[in-house]
């Protein structure tokens, strides 16, 4: 009986040996795909990642509705720089996106909303400063319209749109998700003596001070003259854009637009 019993241990024990060597290769097999498409994701989201580097803010993620506010923040600001956002006809943000850091700047304001008088905090402390040299050397600036919501750019569009036309409408409002404004770091700007948002603002003291003062705390004038076709929009002597005072020097003493500056 011991001697059967050690007989049938000895022939069984190859088949068991077999069958345990053909588990390990399904499983090793199936280790090995396994890696070979998680390098695959990662590669793919590695440039993805370029990708969204390259366009800035070239993010289309309406489909992708579970994004959280600090993702957003992530795609939607320069990854070298988050003042350097770019948002225009081609490059828009997200409709629930809204800066997390809004403020109401301490200076003279003529907002047509609470919401219109914010800006980012950044913005806020450099347009604080500003209003005040201004005023040293005569110059009283007001603040016309800061941050928007989607929702209020989608309003003041299809007003535009009802008043004048798609095609005017088109050339001085932008779409909704495609307003410099919705970043907060925008801000249009008139002064005491001058009181329309229109090129004839150009010809004022106001203009003349904005003009050689703004770079030092990081504005430029985002839709120049003779630009138009660069950055899709018709001059807008009272819009100021915060890039930092950097970028704001480089831009304007090349005569850049942001566009041309961030390619
Ligand atoms: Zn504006």
């Amino acid at each position: 009986m011991k001697n059967l019993k050690s007989n049938k241990k000895f022939i069984i024990s190859p088949n068991i040996f077999i069958v345990f060597i053909l588990f390990l290769i399904v499983i090793s097999t199936n280790l090995i795909n396994k890696s070979i498409k998680d390098n695959k994701t990662i590669n793919n989201d590695i440039n993805n990642k370029d990708s969204i580097s390259n366009n800035v803010a070239s993010i289309n993620s309406k489909n992708n509705n579970e994004t959280t506010s600090e993702d957003i923040n992530l795609l939607y600001n320069n990854p070298n720089d988050e003042y350097l956002v770019l948002v225009n006809k081609e490059h828009s943000l997200e409709e629930n996106y809204e800066p997390n850091d809004l403020v109401i700047p301490n200076i003279p304001l003529q907002t047509s909303s609470d919401m219109t008088a914010h800006v980012r905090y950044q913005v806020a402390v450099e347009l604080e400063n500003m209003f005040n040299d201004a005023k040293k050397d005569g110059i009283n600036l007001i603040g016309i319209s800061g941050y928007r919501s989607c929702d209020y750019q989608t309003t003041v569009y299809n007003d535009a749109v009802a008043n004048e036309g798609v095609v005017a409408a088109d050339s001085y409002v932008a779409h909704p998700g495609h307003s410099e404004h919705q970043t907060g770091l925008s801000i249009d700007i008139l002064s005491s003596e001058y009181s329309t948002l229109d090129e004839g603002f150009e010809n004022t003291e106001a203009f003349k001070w904005l003009s050689e003062n703004i770079n030092s705390y990081g504005f430029i004038i985002r839709y120049p003259k003779g630009k138009e076709d660069i950055t899709g929009y018709s001059y807008e002597p009272w819009h100021l854009r915060y890039v930092g005072k950097n970028a704001a020097k480089e831009i304007t003493e090349n005569q850049l637009t942001l566009e041309e500056y961030l390619k």
